[in-house]
């Protein structure tokens, strides 16, 4: 199916003639140690079907009990949306088969949601905010996890069997839905990406989640539809399931653009379904054709009793959530004397975090920007790698500066220091010893190296007492070369103009 190619309209012409709407649900597996119904324990990694209990395998006679740390996290989650805290909701059986729920039927909330009515608004990289409705944040459990074994592309279609694991089945999440995201234009794919991006900073600060895109503890689908114009109603969208990073959100909204353009262009109508996202190929596939609510048949879940939060709880929850990412920036621009577009620039390198982490193992925070947007951003990008991933640490990037600051090293010999910790010589502290790279600042050591200089350029000893000091660079120059970039160019300076004046 992924072979099949389709006409696209290029992106810019596209937005030009469409009007992009885009909704995104989000599902965030939630941290808890236990699972949502049952006391199983909630693992990552282990031999299948170890963590799982008669809830989990929805052995008949077994029922549900709910997790309070759930629901409290998904209450702290509703209110970082801004939204409502339901007085009282319900769990409701979502209806469907397949292996990979055990109880053919998920355990969600369908009409009575936790949270609902709630908004957040996202900083686009040009530094303007843009608002997106949230219409609910509702508690549900995640399914175990089907292997097809022997099929293309791990998918159903031509496998010689199939194998399934319960461990996950049960993990609670919930699941975040936001309005129609109208008004977002030829910055939907932006949109996108930074909205998943800044959801999944807020599951990280209010602890409820670690948030791991590449483990499947925050998943993103993605609808998409078209229309003419801003006044037209809206047209018919498809939904690209499970895209498992920021990037891929960005990409598949834009390639969605691209295809139903293609698609309406050429007369022919959208069909609602869901689609495949393809990492490798950046492009999506038709899965099923969507189901409507109803064909789920929704009821009640007659096996839990409805929840109602108590105000005071609530209130307490509200009192005590941790400060949230935009927030926090603020705070730290403010502390750090950084300019909009310093922050801005380091935001979106996703050098945050190791930033304030150098600044707390010590450095300043010049300092801290200096070389993670400097010398080590570049590296990153040559290497095709993230800040994060770089073999150096914040408390390494802050003992370099210390180095720096005390006048052990230079700048240029720095770098040469970044360079041996990155290849794995050690601390900072070790490459410099191990490399000998410490500046030579010793009177008698540079008194030599110049007294050579000085010899070997008498044509520039003659401009210096002729009066034009700036000469003294070339001199200076001619001794940093020697001692391989390792003197203290400061004082050679002085030493030579001493000695020649
Ligand atoms: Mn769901």
């Amino acid at each position: 199916m992924s072979t099949q190619t389709v006409d696209l309209v290029d992106y810019d012409d596209a937005v030009t003639r469409y009007d992009p709407v885009i909704g995104i649900e989000v599902h965030v597996e939630l941290g808890t140690r236990s699972k949502m119904f049952d006391g199983a324990p909630q693992t990552f990694g282990d031999e299948p079907n170890t963590a799982v209990t008669p809830v989990s395998l929805g052995l008949p006679g077994a029922l549900p009990v709910v997790n309070r740390t759930a629901v409290e996290y998904a209450v702290r989650i509703g209110l970082a949306l801004n939204c409502t805290i339901a007085e009282s909701c319900r769990f409701a059986r979502k209806n469907y088969f397949y292996p990979d729920v055990p109880k053919n039927f998920q355990t969600s909330q369908y009409d009575e949601p936790i949270a609902y009515d709630g908004h957040l608004d996202i900083e686009l990289e040009d530094g303007s905010t843009f608002r997106v409705e949230i219409e609910r944040a509702h508690m549900e459990e995640d399914a175990g996890k089907n292997t097809h074994v022997g099929g293309a592309g791990g998918r159903i279609q031509g496998a010689d069997y199939s194998l399934v694991d319960y461990n996950r089945a049960g993990i609670p999440l919930v699941e975040i839905v936001t309005r129609p995201i109208e008004g977002a234009g030829d910055r939907a794919p932006e949109v996108a990406r930074v909205y998943v991006n800044t959801l999944r900073d807020i599951f990280r600060a209010l602890g409820v989640s670690e948030a791991r895109m590449e483990r499947g503890n925050v998943r993103a689908d993605v609808n998409l539809s078209l229309r003419p114009t801003p006044e037209s109603p809206l047209g018919t969208r498809t939904e690209t399931k499970n895209v498992n990073s920021f990037r891929s959100v960005e990409r598949a909204v834009r390639y969605e653009i691209s295809r139903q353009a293609a698609v309406l262009d050429a007369g022919a109508a959208v069909i609602q379904e869901t689609r495949h996202w393809h990492e490798d190929t950046g492009t999506t596939s038709p899965g099923r054709v969507k189901s409507d609510a109803e064909d789920y048949r929704y009821f009640p879940e007659p096996d839990l009793v409805p929840l109602a939060p108590p105000r005071d709880w609530v209130e307490d929850i509200r009192a005590h959530l941790p400060e949230l990412p935009v927030a926090r920036r603020r705070r730290l621009q403010a502390d750090w004397g950084y300019s909009d577009a310093e922050m801005r620039d380091l935001v979106n390198a996703g050098a945050g975090e190791l930033i304030e982490a150098t600044v707390t193992a010590g450095a300043s925070p010049a300092a801290a920007r200096k070389w993670w947007m400097g010398e080590l951003a570049r590296t990153a990008k040559a290497d095709g790698v993230s800040l994060e991933e770089l073999a150096i640490t914040p408390a390494q990037v802050a003992e370099l500066a210390a180095l720096v600051e005390a006048g052990r090293i230079n700048d240029k010999l720095a770098r040469q220091v970044v360079g041996g910790v990155l290849a794995g010589e050690g601390s900072p502290e070790q490459v410099v010893v191990a490399r000998g790279l410490e500046v030579v600042s010793d009177d008698g050591a540079l008194d030599a190296a110049i007294d050579e200089a000085l010899a070997a350029n008498p044509d520039v000893v003659e401009k210096i007492r002729g009066g034009k000091v700036q000469a003294a660079g070339a001199i200076v120059g001619a001794v940093m070369k020697a001692t391989r970039g390792k003197a203290d160019a400061a004082r050679v300076r002085e030493l030579l103009l001493e000695r020649i004046g």
